[in-house]
This record gives structure tokens, sequence and C-alpha cells, in this order.
């Protein structure tokens, strides 16, 4: 056995960073560094097997092989024992290759005589780049030390390679990792199409020196990183001491990660073998990621979020990269990231052309927030942050729920024949504008929009509503980094009255908690927030908020009617203490001699099941109800509406759900109650028009649903279409869709 040192090792990666520093071309620079390696490694053969696609490596340089097969010899993913390297992404090491289960045979490269082989991947972290081999005559395993000597060198190989290095004008398609179309299937969480370049919410470490010069040196690097990450989190968990259980348990994995011995032991080794202390962070990451992902322990594969989260903060601590990396903003961005908030969406505003994220649910508040912007949002797109790249051509389709990274032209074509068919439709709804939303049986149905942010009030107009159904004040909260000032408030509201100008505004007061956190409010510790403390519950316990949100509302309407609704209200003596709160605001002002609303109107928002069951003096009190039916229905079918596991079970169109609509909407006829919904399902056409034929007067949904749902409206004849409904669910029908949906094909 050829024992190899660490000097050995140090020796062969400075010769390495020389070879790529001399000028030449990228396949000279190939070829040298094979012959170094066969050399230092004292083996016969030394070949770099490159991804030509992602199903199909290349071998482009060799030491010791025929030289005529470079270039020539090719073998698919998963082939022979070099396709096994990349698949597993898994060193492979055996005395007796032609006995190894897949060996390729291949003549042209003269290999038979070869009997040992070492393989190891050229990875970054999840990214395959290709395959570094060495081969001898001799019939002998390798060493471990040679093993990982071998993987550090695949490590720097791999760090030039995404430097470039290899790619110039005669790069023979070398380095083509991340050069690839790639496409994500995942799941709608905003309808629309949209085209532009990847804006990574949380970009790469870039790593611009692999190699260390001064191991000692390097060695200290990691050790004062390591000692500034372990304080980080020690923060963190101070801080957590109100976070939930789960988040507090992700931070204790990553204390002990963060102090484990054996990640900082292999590590050292890295570094004493020659690399810098970043390129050592990542080759640590790369080989776990490699590991973790053939695990068949979801737990385990899971971690490596953690693993990767733990990593990229060291290497931010060691290169000194924050999240701001100078890189600019392009002018049509679409924004990639693991998951992200309401509130950091909200920052990005409609500067974002679509989003794309590799977790989030359908119904979070970023999507809504996403939706209110009219962003197309595709959700659970998994592995699109490690393929994507800052820069990258990205399609976002998200009807189907689908992501083209660096689409071939004649996609793209496609696509953008799509975006124009969506806009001339677009156009055709906007001719419906001043049309009323009457159905063939002459009845019209109020069709109102959502908004939470003044750039929406623009959409008024242009979208042919009625008005504003749905005012989401939180938004304005969320945005900040303190309580807004009881004046901003005023001068907010008074705009969006100015801009909605006699069309009536329903402004829903502060509905935070469950996922809508402020940045400045204590988080709590609760089981289930969703169920929580939230909206009404917060507004009545606390009610400075409150009480300041709502002066600014009654100042921000300078005598112009008022319409408040209360978020979440789940008995009566919610709504009259929130009710009373208000008249007494009302009162305080008039007695200041402000001028007050000349009208106003009182409003419940129906979110919990409770409330359809309410005696009938609480009807008679609300001046309107306005059916919340995310909530409603989630707590309806006990299905959390963030939880895509449970959240399509149950369908809108159950005929038990259907039929709780169906008494709420003749309770509010009975007393007199004006009625809207205004979930998300009041923008669905098929979910609108089946509401609609229930009796449900007014809907209020975001603007660009307003067409499609008029358009809707307008073919149908509602009577009849509820005697369908009806009919199929004295048949006995679970699902009234099947009913609902061959009436429309009839249309
Ligand atoms: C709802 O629950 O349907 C609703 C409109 O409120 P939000 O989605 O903001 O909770
Ligand atoms: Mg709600």
């Amino acid at each position: 056995m050829v024992e190899r040192s660490e000097s050995d090792s140090r020796s062969l990666l400075r010769r390495l960073r020389d070879t790529l520093a001399t000028p030449g071309g990228g396949q000279d620079r190939l070829d040298r560094i094979t012959h170094l390696i066969a050399d230092s490694m004292r083996t016969q053969v030394c070949s770099i097997y490159l991804f030509r696609d992602p199903e199909t490596l290349e071998l482009c340089a060799t030491e010791g092989l025929n030289p005529e097969s470079v270039h020539k010899t090719r073998m698919r993913l998963g082939e022979g024992l070099v396709g096994r390297v990349a698949r597993t992404g898994q060193p492979v090491n055996t005395g007796n290759a032609p006995a190894e289960p897949g060996f390729r045979y291949m003549p042209e490269t003269g290999e038979e005589i070869y009997s040992s082989f070492l393989g190891v991947p050229i990875q970054r972290v999840g990214e395959k780049l290709g395959v570094l081999v060495v081969q001898s005559r001799e019939a002998r395993e390798f060493s471990e030390d040679e093993v990982y000597g071998l993987e550090v060198v695949a490590m720097v190989l791999a760090e030039m390679t995404e430097l470039g290095a290899f790619i110039g004008d005669n790069n023979n398609g070398i380095g083509a990792a991340h050069r690839f179309p790639v496409m994500f299937r995942g799941t709608t969480g905003q309808e629309g199409a949209a085209e532009g370049h990847v804006w990574l919410h949380e970009p790469r470490v870039v790593v611009t020196n692999p190699v260390g010069d001064d191991p000692d040196a390097e060695l200290k690097r990691l050790e004062e990183a390591i000692q500034a990450l372990q304080a980080q989190i020690e923060d963190m968990l101070e801080g957590s001491a109100a976070m939930d259980k789960e988040h507090r348990q992700v931070l204790e994995t990553y204390k002990m990660l963060a102090h484990s011995r054996g990640w900082f032991r292999r590590m050292s080794e890295d570094i004493g073998l020659g690399l810098s202390a970043e390129a050592a962070v990542e080759k640590e990451q790369s080989t776990a990621r490699a590991r973790l992902e053939q695990s068949p322990d979801l737990y385990l594969r899971e971690r490596l979020n953690d693993l990767d989260d733990l990593s990229n903060r060291l290497l931010r601590l060691l290169t000194g990269q924050g999240k701001d990396t100078g890189a600019e903003l392009p002018p049509d961005p679409v924004l990639i990231a693991r998951n992200i908030g309401p509130a950091e969406l909200l920052e990005y505003g409609r500067a974002l052309k679509g989003v794309v994220l590799e977790e989030g649910s359908v119904g979070s508040h970023a999507a809504i927030v996403a939706r209110a912007l009219s962003i197309p949002l595709v959700i659970h797109a998994e592995r699109v942050i490690a393929e994507a790249l800052n820069g990258d051509p990205i399609l976002v389709d998200g009807d189907q729920g689908v992501v083209h990274l660096r689409p071939e032209e004649t996609v793209a074509a496609a696509f953008r024949d799509k975006i124009a068919m969506q806009a001339e439709a677009q156009k055709r709804y906007a001719d419906l504008r001043e049309q009323p939303a009457t159905d063939q049986s002459g009845q019209t149905i109020s069709l109102m929009m959502n908004a939470g942010l003044m750039a929406d009030l623009p959409s008024l107009k242009g979208s042919g509503a009625d008005g504003v159904g749905l005012f989401r004040t939180e938004l304005q909260f969320l945005t900040r980094t303190r309580v807004p000032r009881r004046s901003e408030l005023a001068a907010l509201y008074k705009r969006v009255m100015d801009a909605a100008g006699d069309k009536r505004v329903h402004f829903r007061t502060l509905d935070i908690g469950s996922d809508k956190v402020l940045p400045y409010m204590k988080p709590q510790d609760e089981p289930n927030p969703a169920m929580g403390w939230r909206a009404i519950r917060v507004g009545l316990d606390k009610p400075g908020v409150l009480r300041m949100q709502l002066q600014a509302l009654i100042r921000g309407a300078e005598g112009r009617p008022l319409s408040v609704m209360f978020p979440f209200i789940a008995t009566p003596s919610e709504f009259h203490a929130a009710r009373a709160s208000l008249l007494r605001e009302m009162e305080r002002e008039a007695a200041l001699g402000r001028t007050v609303p000349c009208d106003l109107k009182i409003g419940a928002m129906l979110e919990t099941p409770s409330l359809g069951f309410a005696p009938e003096s609480f009807f008679k009190a609300c001046d309107f109800i306005s059916i919340g039916g995310n909530d409603l229905k989630q707590f309806f079918f006990a299905a959390d509406r963030e939880n895509e596991r449970v959240r399509r079970r149950y369908d809108t169109l159950d005929a038990a759900f259907l039929t709780f609509i169906e008494q709420i909407i003749a309770r509010c006829a009975a007393n007199n109650t004006a009625l809207s919904f205004c979930g998300e399902d009041a923008g669905r056409p098929v979910e609108a028009l089946a509401l609609a034929a229930l009796g449900l007067p007014t809907l209020s949904m975001r603007p660009a649903s307003i067409g499609p749902v008029k358009h809707l409206i307008r073919r149908a004849n509602l009577r009849e279409l509820r005697e369908i409904i009806v009919n199929a669910r004295d048949a006995g029908a679970q699902s009234l869709r099947p009913a609902v949906t061959a009436y429309l094909a009839n249309l």
C-alpha cells in the first residue's frame, strides 16, 4: 500500500491551483490536472468525467487511458462504475473492478488492464458535476486516506469548474451543471403565467479560495467561525423562550450540530489536506448531503435543511458574505425561496413577476399576499433552490404549478403564446367591466374586490368591482418594523376611501395571530395558533391597538360613510364588545368636535361554525355579515388551511358545507342583514357560481377574478342551477360538484 501524507495532499492542491491559475484553454488545463493527480496518487490512470447533460457523462480528460477516447466515451447516469458514483454521489473503491456488479467494459479506452478503481463524485452542494477516477494495474483497494485525499481534490475541481475555469471559448461543453433546462412540478399557489429571471431570496455563498496555504491559519479561522456560530445559536435560543416547540427543537438540533466533534474533526482533516476553511465546510456539506439524500429515513432527509442552513451560516461567517451580495435585482425578478412570510413578500411587493417556493402552502397568508399582488405562485417545487442561480431565465406557470428553469427556446415561445392568450382573455373581460353580473334569470350578484394595499385600489375601477368587500388592514402592520401611528393609519385610510370614490370599502380590523406574526409583537408559544389568540381575541384583550385603529378609521373617513367589520367573531358577546368599542370611539371623536362618518355600518366576519348558530338577536344587531370562507371551511371540516395533506380532502361543494352556507343565507335574509362571502372560493368561478345560486347576494374576491366570475354568471341561469343543486342533494349526493360541472358543460 502506498502511504500518502498530508503534505503530499497539500502540495498537490497547490500545484492544482497553480495549474488552474495559468492561462490556457480549458482542455489543456484538464489534461494537466489529470497528469498531476495521477502523478501525485502514484496511479497509472486519472480521468475526469463531466456531465454532458443531466443523464450523460463524458470522458473529458485522461492520463493513462487511450487519448482517442476523450470526448467520445460516454455513459448514462448509473451505467458502469463511473455512472454509479455519479448517481449515488458516493465513492466506489475496489481492487477488482471487472468483478464489480455493473462494471462496463469500454474497449476504446484500453481499460481492461486496470484492476483497481477509485471514483469520487465531483459535486458542489446539491449539484452534481461529474466524477474523478484513478485506476491502477495492481489489484489493491485504496486506503481511507487516499479516498479522502481524492475527495478533497474533487472538491477543489468542483469549485474551479464553478468558477468557470474550464468554461471558455474552447470548452467542449465542459462544466455543464446549472446550464441545462430543468422542469419542476409543484402545486399552484396563485394562477397566472410569468417570464423573468431568478432572484434567490437567500443567495448561495460563493467560495473563491478552495485551497488554503497555511493549514494552521485556516484551522484558526474555522475555530473562530464555529465559536461565532455557537454564540449565534445561543442568542437565538435565548430569544426563543416564547417560540413554539417545533421551532425550539430545530434550534436545539442546530446547537447539537454546531457542537459536534465529528463535524469539526472532519473539517479539520480537510484543512490538513490543503483545503481552505470555507472549502472544508462546503465539502462536508456536500458529502453529508449525498449521504442523507440516499437515506430511506424521512427524518434524516429532513435534517438536510438544518444542515444546509447551518453550513450556510458558517460560510457567511467565514466569507463575510451577507444575504446582500451586492447582486442587482433583475428588472423582472422571480423570487425563489424555501419559504417566505407574508411580511417579507410584501417587502418585495409588486416588483416580483413570480414566486417559486420549495415549501409553502396554498392557504397561507404569503399565498394570500401573492394573490393580493396578483403574482403567479408555485409552491412545493422541490430542489429548485439547489438548481437555480441568480439571473437564470425562468418561466412560472401558476396554472399548472410548473416551473421551467433555463427553458429551451421552443418551451419559452409556447409559454409566451400562453401569456399573450391570457392577456387576450383579460381584454375580453375588460369589455364586461361596465356590465352588471346579471344572470339569465335576471338576478344580479354584487361583485366586490378584496384588497389590502393602497396599490390595490387602482384595480377597483379597472376590475369593474362594485366596491371593496374586504380590506385586510393587517398588511400595513406586517410591512413595518413598529406599530404604525394613528396619524399614519388615518392618512392611509383616507387615501383608500379617496381612491374608492363613491364605492364602499369594508375595512376589517387588524387580523393578526395564526401565521400573521408582527415583527414587533412578542411571539406567543401556542400549540395551535390558528385556533389561538388571534384577530378580535387580541383586539378585545389588548384594546389599545384596536382603539387606535378605530379612531384612525373614523378620522380617515372625514365625514364620509364608513363600514367596519371585526374578524373571527365566535360569539355574539365578542361582536357586541367590539361594536360597543367602535361606538364609544365615535362618541369620543364627536365630543372632541371632530367630524364623524355620516353613516356607519358595523359587521362581523363569520369564520367559525358557532356563529352560524347564534341567536336571532345577533343577526339583527349586525348591519352586515361577511363569510370568511377560508377560516370557516378549515374549522367546519377541521382541516388546517395551511396543511397541504388535508386541505384538499374537503371540497367547498360538499353538500354539508353548502347546506350550512344556505342556512346562513336564510338567517341573514330573514333578519335583513346584508351578507357577502369573501374567502378565496368567491374568486373561483365554479365555486362562485354555486354560492350565487344558493342565494349569496355579494361575493368579494381578488380583482383578477371579477372578469371570469362575471362572465360565467352572465351565461348561467342561477335559478336553474339552484334547482339542480337541491335535486342532487335530495338524491343523497355527498358532493354537489358533479351536478354543477355537468350543468356548466352544457352551458
Ligand atoms: C377568510 O378567512 O376567509 C378571510 C377572508 O380571512 P383571511 O383569509 O385573511 O384569514
Ligand atoms: Mg379569516
